[in-house]
C-alpha cells in the first residue's frame, strides 16, 4: 500500500469520527478536501471501498436517498430522522439482548444466522418542534 493511499484513507477516517461519526461521502469529501485540495470525490469513494472491504468503514443504508459511512466499532443500533437526516447511535444493551435471541433461533431450527439489522427511524426532537417544510432541511455537520 502506497503511501498517499494511507494517507487518503486515514483522514477519511479520521473525518468521520470528528464530525458526528456518520457522515456522507459527499461530506467525508467536503472535510477532507480542506486539508488535500487535488482530492476527488471519485478518490473518496474508491478509499470508502477499500476500507469497507478492510472492515475499517461500515456504509449505512436506511433506505433514504443517502447512505452514511461510519467507522466500524462495538455493534450498535441508529436513530434516524428523517426529516433532517440526523443520525445519532443509540445507548442500550439491545445488543446483548439480540444475541441470546440469535442464539435461541439457532437453537430452534438450526438456522445459522450471520448478520442482523435493526434501525429505528422517525423524527428527532428538533425536528418535531419545527414547523413541516417541504423537502425538509439540509443536514448540518456536526464537529466534535
Ligand atoms: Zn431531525
Ligand atoms: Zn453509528
Amino acid at each position: 500500500m502506497n503511501y498517499r493511499n494511507t494517507k487518503q484513507r486515514q483522514a477519511i477516517l479520521d473525518a468521520i469520527e470528528g464530525h458526528g461519526g456518520h457522515l456522507t461521502a459527499e461530506e467525508i469529501y467536503q472535510v477532507v478536501k480542506l486539508g488535500q485540495p487535488r482530492l476527488s470525490l471519485g478518490t473518496v469513494y474508491r478509499n470508502l471501498r477499500v476500507l469497507a472491504e478492510q472492515g475499517s468503514v461500515r456504509e449505512l443504508d436506511f433506505g433514504m436517498a443517502i447512505t452514511y459511512f461510519e467507522t466500524i466499532k462495538d455493534a450498535h443500533y441508529h436513530l434516524v430522522c428523517r426529516v433532517c437526516g440526523g443520525i445519532s447511535d443509540m445507548e442500550t444493551d439491545l445488543e446483548q439482548k439480540l444475541m441470546a435471541l440469535v442464539e435461541h433461533t439457532s437453537g430452534i431450527d438450526g438456522f445459522q444466522v450471520e448478520q442482523h439489522r435493526l434501525d429505528f427511524v422517525g423524527v428527532c426532537r428538533s425536528c418535531q418542534s419545527k414547523p413541516v417544510e417541504a423537502g425538509g432541511q439540509a443536514r448540518a455537520l456536526k464537529a466534535r
